[in-house]
């Protein structure tokens, strides 16, 4: 029978495919769509420090380069970071999920289209293909099923809807400094941020993510109008993004769970591909084990120690941002400006793990009148 089967053929679930066959292990994935990378989702904007950790070269998919980024408050105070070299690269989504697929394909994985998963029982997987029920054993299985995963609900594991957004993005053409991201924070933006990311000097991916219950496509209408953009649409999309800390107990039985099925994503900003790639290494090493040595599955949640503990962080300051008003927002820019952000963050800035940064904000005395922010946030 084969020892693996995946629920899920975005990254996280392509990526734990890849390397458990390339152990050895028969892997099976299921799909529920026709092709990898469809419909795309995001706004492809991936650290370079992470991909580069991973070892994944994203050359053939990187549409731009990203230097630094201009995050404004409500009010208008903006905090400009930027280097020498690219911090970022903007991918094609489809195009990059679609190099993770033909990796998996060479390590020996077996990808399935058109396959949903309906249910686990003990070592039987039921899934829908093309209207029609099937099943097939399996010893271990891996929920990469993202978001609105069916794999978590089969664990038994409920999210309260206050840990996920609403986003809303156009692809649009325009005016844009090719080399900055932009980042808007207000009470338009309830949740999360608007964004553009730009593709080009002539186009960019602008968007929003809101809390459930708010129209994320008239905030968005609220934000073009606030900073009077005059955008030409060409593509939209709208998608969930889950927003809250790593799930606590991603092992059931013999299911695990990566990806945005166990918010392995930066609550920060809603990002999880590199999170969700490092998770699947793990994810890869626990299963490995376990076949190999008999070792619990369990054994996951420890691998994921680190890599939850900085998700923990991004949830702290996504929390402490929640909470401040406009006006709140506006004084902490002001505050951080002041205090000498700027070139603190051009210097020491980690997309990614805010670990780094903050504690060598805690050496430098400039800051110290931000200690209780900053100890709220370790
Ligand atoms: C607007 C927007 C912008 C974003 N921008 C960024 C960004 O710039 N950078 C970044 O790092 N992240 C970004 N993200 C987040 C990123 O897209 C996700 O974190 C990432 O896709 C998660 O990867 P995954 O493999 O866990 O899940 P997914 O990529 O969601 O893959 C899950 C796969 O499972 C399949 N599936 C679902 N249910 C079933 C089922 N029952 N049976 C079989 N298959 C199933 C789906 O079809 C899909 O192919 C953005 C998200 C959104 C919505």
């Amino acid at each position: 029978m084969p020892a693996i089967v995946i629920a899920g053929a975005g990254p996280a679930g392509l990526r734990t495919a890849s390397l458990l066959a390339m152990e050895g292990w028969q892997v099976d994935v299921i799909e529920e769509h026709s092709e990898v990378g469809i419909p795309e989702n995001c706004s492809g904007l991936l650290s370079v420090s992470g991909l580069n950790e991973l070892g994944i070269d994203a050359e053939s998919c990187t549409v731009n380069r990203i230097y630094g980024a201009e995050i404004f408050s409500a009010n208008g105070t903006k905090l400009t970071v930027e280097r020498q070299e690219p911090v970022a690269l903007v991918v094609k989504r489809s195009e990059f999920d679609k190099m993770l697929f033909k990796e998996a394909v060479k390590n020996g994985a077996n990808i399935e289209f058109n396959s949903k998963l309906i249910d686990v029982r003990r070592q039987h997987i039921f899934f829908q293909r093309k209207a029609r029920g099937e099943a097939k054993k399996a010893r271990v299985v891996v929920g990469a099923d993202g978001v609105l995963s069916k794999a978590r609900e089969i664990a038994g594991i409920q999210i309260d809807k206050k840990y996920f957004v609403q986003s809303y993005q156009e692809r649009v053409s325009g005016t844009f400094d090719k080399t900055k991201v932009q980042v808007y924070f207000g009470s338009f933006a309830k949740g999360l941020f608007a964004w553009i990311i730009p593709e080009s000097e002539g186009i960019a991916r602008a968007g929003i993510a809101t809390s459930l219950g708010i129209n994320a496509r008239e905030a968005f209408e609220e934000f073009k109008h606030k900073y009077s953009f005059e955008f030409e649409t060409i593509e939209r999309q709208s998608f969930m993004i889950p927003l809250g800390p790593p799930v606590e107990e991603p092992v059931k039985d013999n299911i695990l769970l990566v990806g945005d099925a166990a918010f392995h994503v930066k609550a920060t900003t809603g990002g999880g591909i590199i999170f969700g790639l490092n998770a699947a290494q793990k994810c890869a090493e626990a299963i490995t084990k376990h076949l190999k040595h008999g070792s619990k599955l369990s054994e996951y949640k420890n691998l994921l120690k680190p890599i939850n503990r900085e998700l923990k962080i991004h949830w702290r300051i996504r929390s402490y941002l929640n909470s401040l008003s406009d006006d709140k927002l506006d004084k902490l820019f002001l505050k951080l400006k002041k205090a000498g952000i700027e070139e603190f963050l051009t210097e020491h800035g980690d997309m990614d793990r805010p670990s780094m940064f903050i504690g060598k904000l805690l050496k430098k005395p400039r800051f110290w009148s931000l200690l209780p922010l900053i100890f709220r946030l370790r």
